[in-house]
């Protein structure tokens, strides 16, 4: 049975090569990854991790028209208040209506543990529907429920049978895996399980019918225009100013665009079938999906990097125009938008030249923005990945090639990553959202690895990220005064150690 047809997802564990704790090179990691080793390493401490399920979460509240059914103790679900305020914003700017998710929790109790927690969830499912009329119903599967063996599948399928909207589960527990990005197969798989992915006749398309008397030129009209169709997959860190520019190179060259699957209604979902190919932002996030799509509707797929940086967003532009025949119309309008983007970086690679920077956070936007960095004249003194799967070769193999010899680790792990700062006293770090507010405390200026409100991605990115880090190399202040008044929590003897003592294997 292929994955696609299991009742429950997969994990990364399972389908992919994986890891969580590593240091040495790139070139290390993929000689490490090759042989094995990988995913017998791990560490004698850790300080946090995350939970699969906060970013399952993070894609299901972005889904317009949708309710989220929390089968959880009610802890599991204190992520989607913030969360619920991020997927309203990324609406808004998406120019939908900014409205905040509905989310429900079937709040089990120990006895629920002891007794089953399947009357509950039943009973939660047909308030919702009834309640909030919804399109699309999310039953997010956690621990509690995966460990004491509710079957939510089944109830999924008997109770959606006679509601109103769609009803799915997307199974999360935060135990199942140790790589966070199990969680985009989950939400994935939730899709293409029970919701509707293909169009309805006459309600998404006027069909050609046979006897109209042009049936052969609106046919050939119809396919063409399905085949220039294509889907562009987000993620929750990609903003909506990334998505435009990407669509914008796209549509420069002759293709429609489509974005999917976040911020899309029940309506948009059944249009992702329709289309000629579909195409990932990212090597780590998307795979699943592309590779159902292929499996179920003969969609082609390119996954082919990240789009940040000159090289990059090159490759990934000239990848899909080739793709369709039109290389050459895409190379005419990568050199005038080179050239354009040359002017304008001029003034300003001086003031980032030779600066020391060190990068941590998502394994493909991490050695992105460190190749693009690279690229710009900087110095990338280290780079730490969230995690390591084997979908994130192909960029790991360029990282490698062009920065064979700087420190790369798997680590997600901030008392590591301190330590790394008062070893290699960068200039600048660019961290994970959430993390980079720590390392300011160490007293280096910090930013944001990604952030929804900025551009990153494309010819407008690279220009506005250089901007950024002008700015933020230029004024220390936040970062000076920060160190000078707040005390870190590790011990002095801490950064006498080197910053991956713990890690085993
Ligand atoms: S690890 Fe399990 S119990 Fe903890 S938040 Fe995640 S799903 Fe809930």
């Amino acid at each position: 049975m292929s994955y696609f047809e299991q009742r429950t997802p997969p994990t990364r564990d399972q389908r992919l090569s994986i890891g969580d704790s590593f240091a040495g090179t790139g070139c290390g990691a993929l000689d490490c990854a090759k042989e094995g080793c990988m995913q017998q390493k791990g560490r004698r401490f850790w300080q946090a991790g995350m939970c699969q399920m906060s970013l399952s979460l993070m894609m299901a509240v972005t889904v317009e028209n949708s309710v989220i059914i929390m089968h959880a103790p009610i802890g599991c679900g204190s992520m989607l208040i913030p969360l619920g305020i991020s997927a309203a914003k990324g609406k808004m700017k998406r120019g939908k209506a900014p409205a905040g998710p509905i989310w429900l929790s079937t709040n089990l109790k120990e006895s629920d543990v002891i007794g089953g927690g399947e009357k509950n969830l039943r009973e939660t499912i047909l308030y919702a529907d009834r309640e909030f009329h919804p399109e699309i119903i999310f039953v997010v599967s956690t621990c509690a429920p995966s460990i004491i063996g509710d079957d939510v599948e089944e109830i999924v399928r008997s109770v959606g049978a006679g509601t109103e909207a769609q009803v799915t589960a997307i199974h999360c527990p935060g135990f199942k895996s140790r790589v966070v990005a199990s969680a985009y197969d989950s939400f994935y798989h939730s899709l293409f399980s029970h919701i509707q992915l293909e169009p309805i006749p006459y309600k998404d398309y006027q069909p050609v019918e046979r006897s109209d008397p042009d049936y052969s030129m609106k046919i050939r009209r119809f396919n063409a225009q399905k085949q220039m169709t294509v889907n562009l997959f987000n993620a929750t860190s990609i903003g909506s100013q990334d998505e435009a520019e990407l669509t914008r190179l796209m549509c420069a060259i002759g293709l429609n665009v489509r974005v999917y699957a976040e911020f899309c209604s029940a309506g948009e979902l059944r249009m992702m079938s329709f289309a000629g190919l579909n195409v990932s932002m990212c090597n780590v996030h998307d795979d699943y999906i592309l590779k159902y799509l292929q499996d179920k509707y003969s969609i082609p797929y390119i996954i082919c990097g990240m789009p940040i940086g000159i090289s990059a967003t090159k490759a990934w532009l000239l990848e899909i125009a080739e793709h369709y025949g039109l290389a050459d119309k895409a190379r005419s309008l990568i050199e005038s938008e080179e050239e354009q983007l040359n002017a304008a970086l001029e003034p300003l690679l001086p003031q980032i030249k030779g600066r020391r920077v060190l990068i941590s956070g998502g394994v493909i936007r991490s050695m992105s923005e460190a190749l693009m960095l690279n690229e710009l004249g900087m110095e990338v003194v280290g780079v730490d990945a969230a995690h390591y799967d084997s979908e994130a070769d192909p960029v790991l193999h360029s990282f490698s090639d062009e920065l064979p010899e700087i420190p790369f680790a798997i680590s997600s792990q901030l008392y590591e990553a301190i330590n790394q700062i008062k070893k290699l006293k960068p200039d600048l770090t660019i961290a994970h959202n959430g993390t980079h507010g720590w390392l300011a405390r160490a007293g280096i200026t910090s930013m944001q690895l990604f952030d929804t409100d900025k551009p990153f991605f494309g010819y407008a990115g690279i220009y506005r990220f250089v901007r950024r880090m002008i700015f933020a190399l230029k004024n220390t202040s936040y970062s000076d005064r920060l160190a000078e008044h707040v005390k870190l929590p590790y011990k002095k003897d801490w950064y006498d150690k080197d910053p991956f003592h713990y890690i085993t294997g």
